[in-house]
């Protein structure tokens, strides 16, 4: 491929990104459904009583569910059948065509014992996740997060701490050693250093709250997109704590 056909190749793709971003951005595109953050928090809290109890619904994982998407990324989707009314089956795989509307964005630990769909009990689609070890927040962490605000609608955002970080503790034991872990872990010291540094009391379960809470604060202050959809009441951010113990998830004080 020439020089100018590449260049040609990246403007166009450029443009079609472009004009995506703009147009689900539009606050008035009216397929987008308004989740309020109260709905959101009741939804997730159902979500992780069903988990505690034993009685997941799995919502929106069903083969059918799966079919539909599939369906939509082949030409000859019509001819597929989903055991569903040629109305109904239209209707979902429209639905599904345009885009995707997740109601609550979770900031998570990297732990393979908290997996943000499996603790709250929801699907394909429903939730909006970022997950890296110690729940910290990075540059590329909050634009995906302000991605699913301000084009994806969601209006929830969770900090979920949770019992036992491992990366916590590691941060704590490194910074009490005066130490420094291999490799790129040090990324992850440094970022809970200032957190770890502000708890002097050395309390595992006390400092993972107030890294949660830390981060919290950092997005409801972060400009420019957060902090004035925070400051107007459009959208919640909110601490939330994984008891492993137990599996319930406690929502932390809103302020
Ligand atoms: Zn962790």
């Amino acid at each position: 491929m020439k020089k100018s056909q590449i260049v040609c190749c990246f403007i166009v793709v450029s443009l079609l990104c472009e004009n995506h971003f703009a147009r689900a951005a539009d606050p008035t595109h009216p397929d987008q459904p308004i989740v309020s953050p109260a709905e959101a928090i009741s939804r997730l809290k159902e979500g992780n009583s069903r988990f505690t109890a034993g009685n997941l619904q799995h919502p929106h994982e069903s083969i059918d569910e799966r079919k539909y998407i599939a369906a939509n990324s082949l030409e000859n989707a019509g001819t597929i059948s989903l055991g569903m009314t040629g109305e109904q089956a239209a209707k979902r795989r429209a639905e599904m065509a345009k885009s995707q509307h997740p109601f609550a964005i979770i900031l998570s630990c990297s732990d393979s014992r908290v997996p943000p769909e499996i603790v709250f009990d929801e699907g394909l689609g429903d939730l909006f996740i970022v997950r890296v070890a110690g729940n910290v927040l990075n540059d590329e962490g909050l634009g995906s997060i302000e991605y699913g605000v301000d084009v994806l609608g969601a209006r929830l955002i969770v900090v979920l701490g949770h019992q036992s970080c491992g990366a916590v503790d590691a941060a704590m034991k490194t910074v009490a050693a005066k130490g420094k872990a291999p490799g790129h872990i040090q990324s992850l010291v440094t970022a809970l250093k200032p957190v770890v540094d502000s708890t002097p009391k050395g309390d595992l379960d006390t400092t993972i709250k107030a890294n949660v809470k830390h981060v919290v604060d950092a997005l409801r202050s972060s400009t420019p997109i957060l902090k004035a959809r925070v400051d107007s009441g459009d959208v919640l951010v909110i601490g939330g704590y994984y008891g492993l113990d137990t599996g319930a998830v406690t929502f932390l004080d809103k302020n």
